[in-house]
């Protein structure tokens, strides 16, 4: 099975959810994965709902998180949303090459859509020498995520070595764009059929897309859910959401939609290609992965 691409249509809109690789996140950078993904779970009940996903509490050690990018071609303009995380692991870094597969090179891309500043969504904004990559594109960022990352108020409650991480990538790969920066600060329609979600709380400025196409809509939520028990459990927030009350709201909001307008959701972290629909559940929502079909 091709892990690396998977084409699919929104209306008229081609898109590709392509991946830049995983990264695996574990002690002792991360807590373990129950705890970094659901910080503030009761022990019992989590162990219940894990058992349930074929996840065995205490031997869950590392959590290997797909990085998966979006391109859509709508026709008029070629997009791509987030641009991976160049350089931060051994199997990160792959979206250029897989593009080039998909017989596209960065110079055809005139939009990129940053959903927000964390190394594997703007890791790729730039090359090992500090160039912007994606020269002809505009870029597009929420207003108060570009503020919060390039103020000397960017204070995280994480360790030291995740903290100079982050900061480290923003400072490497968002002042090379600024000339081809475009900031938005409301749910406006940046291009023909794709709309600016404010989805805040994974990071001050965080945003989720709509894109919709001929009667059909695919949300894209980028890290408003990281993995999908937190459909089950929306208030169960991970140690790396800045705001754990506004991620909550958040993810109410835009589950809502998605459910009640039978949109197709695609998620960066969710199990290659990301992509599946939010169904009614016991509690809240459940996820309902596509079934591939190439
Ligand atoms: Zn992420």
């Amino acid at each position: 099975m091709n892990n690396q691409s998977y084409r699919f249509k929104v209306g008229k809109f081609h898109c590709i959810a392509i991946s830049d690789g995983s990264h695996t996140y574990a002690p002792p950078t991360f807590p373990t994965p129950p705890m970094l993904l659901f910080a503030n779970a009761p022990r019992e009940s989590l162990g219940e709902i894990l058992r349930e996903h074929n996840l065995a509490p205490e031997q869950w050690s590392e959590w290997v998180s797909p990085y998966i990018c979006l391109v859509i071609e709508t026709g008029e303009h070629r997009v791509l949303v987030d641009t991976g995380a160049d350089g931060l692991g051994p199997n990160t870094g792959r979206l250029l090459k897989n593009l080039k597969i998909e017989g596209i090179d960065p110079e055809d891309i005139d939009t990129v859509i940053l959903t927000h500043g964390h190394p594997d969504h703007i890791g790729g904004n730039t090359d090992n020498e500090g160039k912007v990559v994606f020269t002809k594109a505009q870029y597009i960022m929420w207003k108060d995520e570009w503020d919060f990352w390039n103020s000397a108020k960017a204070t995280m409650k994480l360790n030291e070595h995740v903290r100079e991480v982050l900061l480290g990538c923003a400072r490497k790969n968002l002042p090379p764009i600024q000339h081809q920066l475009c900031l938005v600060d409301r749910e406006a329609e940046i291009l023909p059929g794709i709309q600016a979600i404010a989805a805040p709380g994974h990071t001050p400025g965080h945003m989720a897309l709509t894109i919709f196409s001929e009667g059909k809509q695919l949300l894209c939520v980028s890290d408003t859910v990281l993995h999908p028990i937190q459909l089950e459990q929306p208030g169960w927030y991970a140690v790396i959401d800045m705001d754990p009350g506004q991620v909550e709201a958040t993810r109410r909001k835009i589950l809502s939609k998605a459910a009640i307008e039978k949109a197709q959701l695609f998620a960066f972290h969710f199990p290659f290609p990301g992509l599946g629909r939010v169904v009614e559940g016991r509690e809240a929502w459940q996820w309902q992965p596509i079934e591939k079909t190439q």
